[in-house]
């Protein structure tokens, strides 16, 4: 299948942060509920493996472009000029995709959604805007910037820190840096999912 440009399909790294979706092959006339189109749909793969949230308004986009379907519908309806649409809670593809083990791409926005936007020496919470990117072995010492060696840090904790290694400023990892891979993505998804009964038994297994 080609379309997954077109679709926007792929794994994105707006996963969670809600209101953020792409939406520009929606054609313009059908919806006149902003709430309900920005709602989160899980997006099944063809054998039912989840491997997505995205937004009501493109989920209906694959409907009606007829490539996917859906699997579970909540109570509402969407109306377009011709037709009503029950509006969709799990669509899957119909075709089957194949989803590349380390699908996104590495960027500042990436590790934090990783990291859950948490600094990964002192274990706090922050607005992405006071975060950082630390590398754990630091640059001047080789280390690369790739997803094994980058981090979310404090600004307190990169600066104490410094030109060390973890262990020569007395901080630890809370946990290894890995890629952002699938897992990482269903993790999120059971995130998102766990208010909505429909996705349970896709999520939870
Ligand atoms: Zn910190």
């Amino acid at each position: 299948m080609d379309s997954g440009k077109k679709t926007g399909l792929r794994p994105r790294p707006n996963l969670g942060s809600g209101g953020t979706f792409s939406d520009t092959a929606l054609p313009k006339p059908a919806i006149t509920r902003p709430s309900v189109m920005q709602a989160p749909v899980l997006v099944l793969n063809a054998t039912f493996e989840p491997i997505n949230v995205t937004a009501v308004r493109r989920a209906l986009v694959l409907l009606l472009k007829g490539v996917a379907q859906a699997e579970e519908t909540n109570h509402s309806e969407v109306h377009s000029t011709s037709k009503a649409i029950q509006v969709p809670s799990v669509i899957r593809l119909l075709s089957y995709r194949h989803i590349p083990q380390q699908s996104r791409a590495l960027s500042r926005k990436n590790i934090l959604l990783r990291d859950r936007n948490t600094c990964q020496f002192c274990g706090t919470s922050f607005p992405a805007s006071e975060l950082t990117l630390d590398h754990v072995l630091p640059r001047s010492r080789g280390g690369r910037s790739s997803w094994e060696n980058l981090v979310a840090s404090c600004y307190s904790c990169n600066n104490r820190k410094g030109d060390r290694t973890p262990e020569e400023a007395g901080l630890k990892l809370q946990r290894r840096p890995r890629p952002f891979t699938l897992h990482t993505s269903r993790q999120l998804m059971r995130l998102i999912g766990h208010r909505d009964e429909k996705w349970r038994k896709y999520l939870f297994y």
